[in-house]
């Protein structure tokens, strides 16, 4: 069922820990949390089209990074397409980013890209000319994609950075959001009219009172949910929770948490949904099966809560390896994937060996589909 407004509601809590379902209805329609979301960075999440999603089960997907829309196809493309949703086929919710971490990793090249007080100044990386990326041109690229959630423009604070770095990136953030928010209030709406959710990013690096200080800021504004962003965030588990337990006293119970770049594998999503947090998206699972590295596990309960569960502790198979030339059971026992339901460890062996096109497809549908089962999974232990 379509909506014409975004609300998010709070189903259920778990009873022993930090974890939560959460109803969120869009102008898309409705997705429950927790939600994994496959990213598709330059409109396309690799190797998968819109079917290939809706069958592993995606609710809601990260439909182009605001950065690489810029410089292809650009945003009168995009606005002639009708949208991100048309052009890409995809008809449920998608969110989109503020282009803040791309030029933020385009930074460690200043040849290439300059963040200052106004903004971020890169390169195209095609056409050559100097664009300007500001808060208020990050939105309106956004109201463009016509994404159902929509990111303030950050500035990610780096792992490595001194105390008072972090400060200024974090209030630099804090105004750049102030300038979004107005923005976005002068119309609340994509430029095909329907209502899109503006959301906050919590900076503060790796210290716990200014992580406090960015949450009281962001949550003390009007917008429709929280993100925690950073360097670490996803890549440092350690480091993500303990962020997560810095910040969560500040998080409003009805408002949807996102942390930005979780799920480099399966337990990710279950450390941090244990944490408090909603939905996550990362490229991982898509990059990793493209690389051969294919989840392989099984979700099992332990005290209450999930655990990824497999025998060597890594979660994967390397389906390169020549134990599996002849292996002709699925790749994950249990899978009810389109792969694994169909096609053995044998085949996905030769195709990967082969460089053969399909295998790219079946074995990112697996990855994702393992994935939304360990969404599933959370969300059946929550609402028991
Ligand atoms: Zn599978």
């Amino acid at each position: 069922m379509k909506h014409a407004k975004f609300t998010s509601r709070l189903l259920k809590k778990h009873p022993n820990n930090h974890a939560r379902s959460m109803q969120v209805d869009t102008p898309h329609g409705s997705f429950i949390t927790p939600s994994f979301m496959p990213v598709g960075t330059r409109a396309v999440v690799n190797c998968m089209s819109a079917t290939d999603l809706k069958s592993a089960g995606s609710q809601i997907i990260l439909g182009g990074n605001t950065y690489h829309m810029l410089c292809s196809p650009g945003m009168d493309l995009i606005r002639a397409a009708g949208g991100m949703h048309p052009f890409m086929a995809w008809d449920q919710p998608m969110l989109t980013d503020s282009g803040g971490f791309q030029v933020y990793s385009l930074s460690k090249n200043s040849k290439i890209c300059r963040i200052d007080e106004k903004g971020a100044h890169f390169k195209h990386p095609i056409s050559g000319q100097v664009v300007h990326l500001t808060p208020a041109l990050s939105i309106e690229a956004q109201k463009v994609i016509g994404a159902d959630i929509i990111m303030a423009f950050d500035q990610c604070t780096p792992d490595i950075a001194d105390k008072v770095m972090v400060d200024q990136i974090m209030q630099r953030t804090h105004r750049w959001l102030l300038e979004s928010i107005e923005v976005h209030r002068r119309d609340s709406c994509s430029s095909y009219g329907l209502e899109q959710a503006l959301f906050g990013i919590i900076q503060g690096g790796f210290y716990q009172d200014l992580r406090e200080q960015s949450a009281a800021f962001i949550c003390a504004q009007d917008l429709a949910g929280i993100a925690i962003g950073g360097a670490s965030i996803g890549f440092d588990m350690e480091k993500t929770r303990e962020i997560l337990q810095w910040v969560r006293p500040f998080l409003p119970e009805n408002k949807l948490r996102y942390t930005m770049g979780v799920g480099l594998n399966p337990q990710n999503l279950i450390d941090v949904v244990e944490q408090g947090v909603d939905i996550f998206d990362c490229v991982a699972p898509t990059r990793n099966a493209r690389h051969g590295a294919l989840y392989c596990g099984s979700v099992v309960e332990a005290d209450g809560w999930l655990k990824f569960s497999s025998e060597d502790g890594l979660g994967r198979i390397l389906i390169k390896k020549q134990d599996y030339k002849h292996d002709f059971s699925p790749i994950m026992p249990g899978c009810d994937c389109y792969t694994c339901l169909n096609y053995t460890r044998a085949y996905l062996h030769y195709l990967f060996k082969e460089h053969q096109l399909a295998y790219y497809n079946l074995a990112c549908t697996h990855n994702i589909r393992v994935m939304h089962k360990v969404c599933e999974r959370m969300q059946a232990i929550i609402m028991q």
